[in-house]
């Protein structure tokens, strides 16, 4: 009986010892298998899902599945000036999995967030309103806006091959054309910007009556002003 006991051991110790240390050489590594199944955009960032609400986030950080366009790191813009020092998107946590959703019903549909402006710290405000004191246009630093607070976004939606979609207008275009209520427009046009607005509602975000391209996300209305600067390599 201890004979066949030991053997039985015996024969458990050797299969074990054989499937651990003598992998085929086929079998791929954990690695190939976690890049096949799903490729981790930056290993090093904290889970989306353990950090506060309130924390800033780089948007590149959490998806790949975004464009970006970030006019005011240019002097591509309305004040003809460059304020941001790189282009870089960020957003309060709860902002990014809000995005990061919408933008999956978006990918559904065929099309992409293409982003023009994000948060935009307190600082750059001021420096905006010294170039262009027009509260019109400007919103006045005393008050804030809510890319202040790092839950507006200017967008605007590409296709699968990164072209805009037609929205009527281009971004920062301040006049009647680009307001929501505008109805004098091609039908593409219509679609286009119901598309966007329907489905970043459908996501609580809430858009403004003068720009297509502007949406403020709810939760955040009532957050503090921030004046958090990202790091420029
Ligand atoms: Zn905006």
């Amino acid at each position: 009986m201890s004979r066949i006991l030991i053997c039985l051991f015996l024969i458990t110790f050797i299969s074990c010892k054989e499937n651990t240390d003598r992998p085929t050489a086929a079998e791929p590594t954990v690695a190939e298998v976690k890049e096949d199944i799903a490729p981790t955009p930056v290993a090093t960032q904290p889970d989306l899902q353990s950090l506060p609400d309130t924390s800033f986030v780089r948007l590149a950080d959490y998806s790949r599945d975004f464009v970006y366009d970030m006019k005011y790191a240019t002097t591509d813009n309305f004040l003809e000036k460059q304020v941001y020092e790189c282009d870089e998107c960020y957003t309060r946590v709860n902002t990014a999995k809000a995005l990061i959703a919408v933008n999956k019903a978006f990918m559904e549909k065929g099309y992409r967030i293409k982003f023009y402006d994000c948060y935009r710290p307190h600082s750059v405000q001021k420096k905006m309103w010294e170039i262009y004191p027009n509260p019109i246009y400007v919103a006045d630093p005393a008050k804030g806006s809510i890319h202040n607070k790092g839950g507006a976004v200017d967008i605007t939606l590409v296709d699968m091959e990164d072209n805009e979609l037609n929205m009527g207008t281009p971004f920062d275009f301040f006049g009647k054309k680009a307001h929501h209520a505008f109805g004098d427009l091609p039908e593409d046009v219509l679609n286009n910007r119901k598309v966007l607005k329907e489905t970043m509602e459908a996501y609580g975000f809430n858009a403004i009556t003068s720009e297509w391209w502007h949406y403020n996300y709810g939760p955040t209305l009532n957050y503090e002003v921030a004046d958090f600067v990202w790091h420029c390599e």
